[in-house]
């Protein structure tokens, strides 16, 4: 038997029901900022990520699907999007159509990660980027919206994390900071951090690893290295924040890791997900848009995990959704009326109702059951004696009122299953 390929996974139709709940929540909270949905290509010129991502970083390093096409070109599945939208924004000169775009999008993302809970190889993101302004405003506004969608949800078990990395002269400055002091260690450090010691000093803060944690935490924040104009940035988001009432918490030691971020970057977490915690995750890339090969215009984003979101929101039981159901269900008593029915069916549907029939000969018991079982309000009983003098019986399934109609009693029958 042919399976879906490791890391992927079915929506099955039960699920459909949350995950459009959790669509219409994202694109209800994205437009009340104003936010317009954008929708890219699920695959790109390997390039892009290459140049937008960042060499150095996990996704580039090792996480991509990444394919020669029949006609020679690398082709990369996006792993995430803010690349893609920047590119569309440069390709398409939104910037000189308006000088702040507000863009968001929902969508499945493609990255080969060891699959586990809350981690998958195709997964879904929705997330947004303001591209033209350095308002840290706008900064404070991506936290907010992610947050405002989160309590939408009803989640409650929730962690906002920020933090500034301010701008790249304070950075490298701090940086060499960083190496003096952990050169005396580097022969200690895993591996992996020996490599991002020259590829990426600040991810270090980043490592699981317990002896590289040890080593990291007496070590000097870039916090208390950054210019005036960054902390002054960093001071208007935080009053942002707190006039918004989205209770916060600075942690020094949260780095994202690529080279183009600038300010602000915030993460939050979740402690109803196990060790997959993170909702989501972003921060301002003021040099990506020029680093692309588009205008010098500040950004920032975020991207948030809907699959980590709905399972923190199942393990905190946040919301039901209300059980689908049926307007009408037309049950048929013997044989002989199928045209009868059908034809109802169809234009009862071609009036708005949602209706359904029985399409496998069904006895009128297995029929009921079958109302039953797709919650229908109603039902129209067509057969019989009562057919036989030109009637039929509708019964609201709720209340167990049964009404007569004469049979061709269309209108009225539509009518009274409107109207409840
Ligand atoms: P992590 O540290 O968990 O690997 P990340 O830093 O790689 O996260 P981002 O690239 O910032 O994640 O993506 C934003 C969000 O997308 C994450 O916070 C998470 O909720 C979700 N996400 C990332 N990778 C996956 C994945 N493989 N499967 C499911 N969700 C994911
Ligand atoms: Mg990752």
């Amino acid at each position: 038997m042919i399976k879906a390929v490791t890391g992927t996974r079915d929506t099955l139709p039960t699920d459909i029901p949350k995950w459009n709940f959790l669509e219409s929540i994202v694109e209800s909270v994205f437009s009340k900022f104003n936010y317009k949905e954008i929708r890219t290509p699920v695959f790109e010129d390997t390039n892009l990520f290459a140049r937008g991502i960042g060499e150095s970083t996990d996704i580039v390093g090792k996480e991509m699907y990444t394919f020669v096409d029949r006609s020679g070109e690398s082709i990369t599945l996006r792993p995430e999007m803010t690349a893609g939208v920047v590119r569309a924004l440069i390709e398409h000169s939104l910037d000189k159509k308006q000088n702040l775009n507000k863009l968001y999008y929902m969508g499945p993302m493609f990255r080969q990660e060891r699959p586990q809970a809350g981690r998958y190889r195709q997964f879904h993101q929705f997330g947004a980027e303001a591209l033209g302004s350095n308002d840290p405003l706008l900064d404070a506004e991506m936290i907010i919206m992610a947050y405002d969608i989160f309590a939408r949800l009803g989640l409650k078990n929730l962690l906002v994390k920020i933090n500034s990395l301010g701008v790249p002269s304070s950075r490298e400055n701090y940086k060499k900071i960083l190496r003096d002091y952990l050169q005396p260690y580097f022969e200690k450090l895993t591996s992996e951090s020996k490599k991002r010691f020259d590829t990426n000093i600040l991810r270090l803060f980043d490592s699981k690893e317990e002896n590289d944690r040890k080593i990291m935490e007496d070590a000097p924040l870039l916090i208390d290295y950054l210019d005036d104009e960054s902390l002054r940035h960093f001071e208007k988001v935080k009053e942002a924040l707190l006039a918004s009432r989205i209770p916060f918490e600075v942690d020094a030691k949260l780095v994202r890791g690529l080279d183009y971020y600038t300010h602000t970057t915030f993460e939050v977490v979740s402690g109803s997900v196990g060790s997959q915690s993170a909702l989501c995750g972003g921060g301002r890339y003021n040099l990506l848009v020029k680093e692309l090969g588009g205008p010098d215009i500040p950004g920032i984003g975020f991207a948030a995990g809907m699959e980590r979101i709905l399972l923190a929101c199942e393990n905190e039981n946040s919301f039901s959704v209300k059980e689908e159901n049926l307007d009408l269900y037309l049950v048929a008593i013997g044989k002989g009326l199928e045209n009868f029915i059908y034809s109802n069916a169809v234009n009862f549907r071609r009036e708005g109702l949602s209706v359904d029939l029985d399409y496998l000969g069904r006895s009128v018991k297995a029929q009921m059951r079958e109302a039953n079982r797709t919650n229908s309000r109603y039902v129209l009983l067509i057969g019989g004696e009562e057919f036989d003098r030109g009637e039929v019986v509708l019964k609201n399934m709720g209340t167990g009122e049964q009404k007569i109609f004469t049979k061709d009693d269309f209108e009225k029958i539509l009518l009274t299953v409107k109207e409840n």
